[in-house]
């Protein structure tokens, strides 16, 4: 019997107001959910509150697209885990490649936001993932391995960890992985878990698939065992793509 429950995460990024993205968030919220799948929703930092109060009681959990690393005190323009917390946030995205690229984040940082969540109780999506080139040159899970290591200094998983496996050349671009390049990276990616963490890690671990996730790629990609979801971009500002994501991943798997 398989132990991982599907995931659907909406990164809404830096896109909608406020009361634009409370007015969506109540248009998903009257979806109907497909048994056995988790979803949250990533608003930006000043959205959160309205979007919190949207998503009441539709069980549909509120996520942050980032998180600062250190604890508190003169860091002008960061948000806290702390605060994080106290806004409802209950996932955080950790290491999403506009991070690592637009702001040169790195695995250092990563360790840390991670290891501030854990403080807090709250559970990082850690996101990885190979560009073109690092593609093209035969690099791609060796890369996958060094993105791996911010989790270097946990003995442990941080509590609530889970991996999107998000290729850069397939995020934004309509190009989505095709279903057996994502299967083979995840199985990579739970290996490399597994080596870390043990076996049972490995086995429990959600990786979710993100990069161009659609209604057109979704239903091949979600009939793989390895693909526990997605984080979306897109398409999760659409609300009928995003019924027809959320029905492809609660569909049985092959
Ligand atoms: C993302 O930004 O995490 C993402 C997967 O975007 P998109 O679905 O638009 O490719």
């Amino acid at each position: 019997m398989r132990e991982r429950r599907r995931f659907f995460v909406a990164n809404w990024k830096m896109t909608r107001t406020p009361s634009a993205a409370a007015e969506l968030a109540r248009a998903m919220a009257a979806l109907a959910r497909p048994a056995g799948v988790d979803i949250a929703i990533a608003p930006s930092f000043p959205a959160l509150d309205r979007v919190r109060a949207a998503l009441l009681g539709s069980g549909i959990a509120l996520a942050a697209q980032d998180v600062f690393h250190e604890r508190e005190g003169a860091f002008t323009g960061e948000v806290s885990a702390a605060m994080l917390k106290d806004a409802g946030v209950s996932l955080v995205l950790v290491g999403h490649s506009e991070r690592r690229l637009l702001r040169g984040e790195r695995e250092t940082d990563f360790a840390r936001k991670m290891a501030r969540l854990a403080e807090e109780g709250l559970a990082p999506l850690y996101c990885v993932g190979e560009t073109q080139r690092e593609r093209e040159a035969g690099r791609t899970r060796d890369v996958l391995r060094t993105q791996l290591g911010a989790l270097d200094g946990f003995a442990v998983p941080p509590p609530g960890l889970a991996l999107a496996y998000e290729p850069v050349w397939a995020i934004g671009t309509g190009l989505a992985a095709t279903p057996e390049l994502a299967a083979e990276a995840h199985a990579h990616l739970r290996a490399e878990l597994a080596a870390r963490f043990g076996e049972p890690v490995g086995r429990a671990t959600r990786i979710l698939y993100g990069g161009s996730l659609s209604p057109a790629s979704a239903p091949g990609l979600f009939a793989k065992e390895e693909v526990d979801g997605g984080l979306v971009g897109g398409a999760s500002l659409s609300v009928s793509d995003t019924t027809a994501v959320l029905a492809a991943a609660a569909a049985p798997r092959a």
